[in-house]
């Protein structure tokens, strides 16, 4: 991916039961393709008991989804947009949104 989809970002679900979501990227594995989005893809995780959950039981949590599945959306126009690049005077890569044209780093 590059300088694709990065953690702290918003994205958009565009495919799947979460399709429409928005949420922010809590982590990234390039080498699988697939995000962690907060509050998306919510599986039940069965837990033993341990020091953060005393009890155990079931937890809801986070799982991957394809990157794929995603679409940027843009931190100046909010519309779901394909991420370009530019080289800035100083040599620095940003991305750019498709839409508007604006950096979005
Ligand atoms: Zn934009």
């Amino acid at each position: 991916m590059g300088l694709g989809i990065k953690k702290e970002d918003t994205i958009v679900v565009i495919a799947g039961a979460d399709k429409g979501k928005r949420g922010r990227v809590l982590d990234v594995h390039p080498a699988k393709e697939r995000l962690v989005i907060e509050g998306i893809h919510m599986i039940k995780k069965h837990m033993k008991p341990n020091n953060t959950y005393k009890q155990g039981g079931i937890i809801e949590k986070e799982a991957p989804i394809r990157i794929s599945n995603v679409m940027l959306v843009c931190s100046k126009c909010d519309k779901p947009t394909r991420i370009g690049h530019k080289i800035l005077e100083n040599g620095v890569k940003v991305r750019t949104c498709n839409k508007c044209g604006e950096v979005t780093d």
